[in-house]
């Protein structure tokens, strides 16, 4: 499986502004000053620059592609960075409307939506695209987000075939798929509900759980009822407070990055990824976090979890 990250941030798209642009030049040219750099040296320098300065960690909303050994593709969520996705798809079948994408919808809030009819391949006819979900009015809600007066061309008109297919969500059957591909889905705490995602290729499990708010007394709960969460290679998992801001936020539907890390290390995931960043927060801010919550993983003992921030373009190869 390829997984690559289209889209990290939480509730609303949030570009980099001008000032936070301006500050990280004149600290990257601060830098330079004090190295004395010349032009031979501009790329290990820039290799060399902290994490905030050398990267971005991305104003797009959720969206998160798998790619399966055998090379189909899947898709979980449709927030601003699917269409960043739609313009890389377009090169390939979905371009000449030979493309099947399968869809997987956590839920159907807004940052989570809002790329689907920004998505290139769902113009084109000939492509196919399903979409794989637990809520029983998915196809009603995507006409609904896709029409007057909210936006020019309506979801139904769109010339790709559309085709949505129900989840067994009280049952929670497994999505049993070609390729060795099984998907199964669990039920999250959050406004209206979410679900997290598990895929399965062979021996290697990746799990996706954003729109989450777990707690001690719900981690309690799911360990006496599924062993869902345990030992994945990667899980992908909602982060988007601090512990402060949690503890103002109770009920808001999302995690604290001290308690992301309690369930990575205690389902004893190999890989561990802070995602659904705040919206308020600058990338120093979420660097800062970063090192916050790799700190906290050793306060629990934790020896097994790699902890890192999700940043959009990053890919895992499992
Ligand atoms: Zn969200
Ligand atoms: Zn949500």
């Amino acid at each position: 499986m390829l997984i690559k990250l289209w889209g990290v941030r939480g509730s609303i798209p949030s570009p980099l502004s001008n000032k936070e642009y301006k500050h990280k030049i004149k600290r990257i040219l601060e830098k330079a000053v004090a190295s004395e750099l010349t032009a031979s040296e501009i790329n290990s320098f820039i290799n060399e620059l902290p994490a905030d300065l050398r990267y971005i960690y991305g104003g797009n909303t959720t969206c998160v592609s798998v790619v399966s050994n055998s090379g189909k593709i899947y898709i979980i969520d449709c927030g601003t960075g699917l269409r960043e996705l739609g313009y890389e798809l377009m090169k390939g079948p979905c371009g000449r409307g030979e493309g099947e994408v399968n869809f997987f919808i956590t839920h159907n809030h807004w940052d989570h939506l809002q790329g689907l009819p920004f998505f290139n391949p769902i113009y084109v006819p000939g492509n196919i695209l399903n979409f794989y979900s637990p809520y029983k009015n998915q196809r009603d809600i995507l006409i609904q987000q896709q029409s007057a007066p909210f936006f020019p061309g309506k979801f139904e008109e769109t010339p790709s075939t559309k085709n949505v297919i129900q989840l067994d969500a009280a049952g929670r059957t497994p999505v049993q798929l070609e390729d060795n591909l099984v998907i199964d889905f669990y039920p999250l705490k959050h406004p209206f509900g979410s679900f997290a995602y598990r895929f399965k290729e062979g021996d290697k499990t990746f799990i996706f759980a954003t729109d989450a708010e777990f707690t001690g007394e719900i981690l309690e709960k799911i360990d006496n009822k599924t062993d869902f969460f345990m030992n994945a290679d990667l899980l992908i998992i909602d982060s988007q407070y601090t512990l402060q801001e949690s503890f103002l936020k109770i009920d808001w539907g999302h995690t604290s990055y001290t308690m992301a890390v309690n369930c990575g290390v205690r389902w004893k995931v190999k890989h561990l990824v802070l995602t659904h960043h705040e919206p308020a927060y600058s990338d120093s801010k979420l660097l800062d976090i970063s090192g916050k919550a790799i700190e906290h993983g050793k306060l629990i003992n934790n020896e097994k979890t790699k902890i890192k921030m999700a940043r959009e373009g990053m890919t895992f190869k499992l």
